[in-house]
């Protein structure tokens, strides 16, 4: 039986910052069937899943019935997509109902993605289709069981209409939870009106919503971009520990909250290769594997442009304090970078000097030239920890190399129990998502369930689960995804 939520949104983001949004109601769905819902997270945040499956609880994820509190809204942005800039991006077919207090006391953003055209949906159908929404919840599902700040999926909405791509596929909406929506095009797109009222009610808004201590700093707007760049860094340096390609690293896609954003066209690296890319449409390579930290450092400098009217009165003046803090951004990704990858190889308790700087750098030249399998390597390597070097070796073709580097690094006796926890067993695999994806496009959402189980518990190996394991077969070929 279902219960009536009592649950009350709150509307801070329309209220504050009314000029960043445009007030907007949900297209009609013609038979919204919910397809998967989040049990775990609708209790984290305080809804009822029991509610949230009735017909009247599906109404309100696909947006026709608007909770009480909520003024939903398409939120404006600007942003740098692939260098170039474009002033006026925005929700074109999303919208932010409101936020909720997470059982941590914490507010997060209640957003549906794929719920009609907005005005600022510009030539676009508004619309999403089934499979790229199923992908965004898999995707980010596994990324948050990896320990990675993302965006988290509460449901899958299947709209009942048809949505047409190269072909006609059936539509979705996906209700997407965040700490919040705010993305460095948000301030650009504030900066940009010459607003500086609003610019500051943006960067004050973010301040209080994700870094509350830099209210209390000297400078609290130059401590906020100190403090987004910081996440920006570790961040980053968490998705290129676990071979995460995100493949659209625009400005309109890079969080004030540190949050992984936007599931496109990313893709798990399986051979180690620097200039992996997936995206069909990054032909140059932009946004490749290696080239993420400097993406990430490029779209940080376009953050602090946005805010340089806040960080002085005096702009040169503002301009040598953004210099300064983006100069700090290689420093503490590499030392984020360091901290996980001495993780990954079981010598957290060791210090500087004894891991000498290049293991980790020498590891990854013998990746770089074997192209082993980026998480099957590592998941040997906790094998080889134990004593069984076997696995570890057969992704070398030539294995004295190899052993040479692995006699160094077991002298300093790694921990493999740690490396279990860090170094997953299951990822989403790139042939195992399409799969899945096709499954569900022929109704059969099974496999969807059996991938979720393996890669939200992606550190505890299990038996049954081995398919899940291993790389794509070699008849998979190239992987090339689509937005
Ligand atoms: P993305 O590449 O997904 O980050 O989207 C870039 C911009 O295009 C954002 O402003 C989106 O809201 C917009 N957009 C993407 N797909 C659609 C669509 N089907 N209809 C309307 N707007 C869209
Ligand atoms: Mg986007
Ligand atoms: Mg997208």
């Amino acid at each position: 039986a279902s219960t009536a939520p009592t649950l009350v949104f709150g509307n801070s983001f329309a209220r504050e910052l009314p000029e960043l949004g445009a007030s907007w109601r949900a297209a009609e769905c013609s038979d919204p069937q919910l397809l998967l819902l989040n049990e775990q997270l609708s209790a984290e945040l305080g809804l009822d899943a029991d509610f949230l499956r009735s017909a009247d609880g599906v109404r309100l994820l696909v947006g026709e019935v608007v909770p009480e509190g909520s003024t939903p809204v398409a939120q404006a942005y600007a942003g740098h997509q692939f260098g170039g800039y474009s002033p006026r991006l925005g929700d074109g077919r999303a919208l932010l109902l409101g936020e909720v207090t997470h059982a941590d006391g914490r507010l997060r953003d209640i957003h549906l993605k794929g719920s009609g055209r907005t005005p600022f949906a510009r030539g676009g159908d508004g619309l999403a289709a089934l499979g790229p929404m199923l992908r965004e919840y898999i995707v980010s599902e596994a990324m948050h069981a990896l320990g990675i700040p993302t965006t988290r999926s509460l449901a899958v909405v299947g709209t009942g209409n048809s949505v047409r791509r190269e072909t006609l596929l059936p539509g979705a909406v996906l209700v997407r939870v965040a700490d919040s929506h705010l993305r460095v095009g948000t301030f650009q797109y504030a900066n940009a009106t010459g607003q500086s009222d609003l610019l500051r009610r943006a960067a004050d808004y973010a301040i209080n919503r994700h870094y509350p201590d830099a209210a209390q700093a000297a400078n609290p707007y130059l401590a906020l971009l100190d403090s987004v760049i910081a996440a920006q860094a570790s961040l980053v340096a968490q998705w290129m520990l676990v071979g995460f390609v995100h493949g659209v690293m625009n400005t309109d896609n890079m969080t004030i909250s540190g949050e992984t954003i936007d599931y496109g066209p990313c893709a798990f690296m399986e051979g180690f290769d620097p200039s992996a890319v997936y995206s069909s449409i990054d032909d140059a390579g932009r946004y490749a594997y290696a080239n993420q930290p400097v993406a990430a450092h490029w779209n940080l400098a376009r953050f602090a442009e946005a805010l340089l009217p806040l960080l002085d009165e005096d702009q040169d003046q503002a301009i040598r304090l953004a210099e300064e803090s983006l100069t700090r951004f290689p420093g503490l990704y590499s030392a984020a970078w360091t901290a996980g990858m001495r993780a990954k190889l079981g010598l957290t308790g060791h210090s500087d000097a004894a891991v000498s700087a290049d293991l980790p750098g020498e590891l990854l030249a013998l990746l770089d030239e074997s192209r082993a399998d980026f998480t099957s390597f590592f998941r040997a390597l906790n094998a080889a920890a134990r004593g069984d070097a076997a696995p570890a070796r057969a992704f070398f073709p030539d294995p004295a190399a190899f052993d040479a580097w692995a006699n160094r690094w077991l002298a300093l006796s790694p921990d493999a129990d740690a490396m279990d926890r860090v170094n997953p067993a299951y990822i989403p695999r790139n042939h195992l998502v399409e799969e899945a994806l096709a499954a569900a496009g022929r109704g059969d959402l099974g496999p969807v369930g059996g991938l979720l189980k393996a890669v939200t518990a992606p550190f505890d190996e299990r038996e049954g689960f081995e398919r899940y394991a291993e790389p794509a077969p070699l008849d998979f070929g190239t992987y090339r995804t689509f937005c």
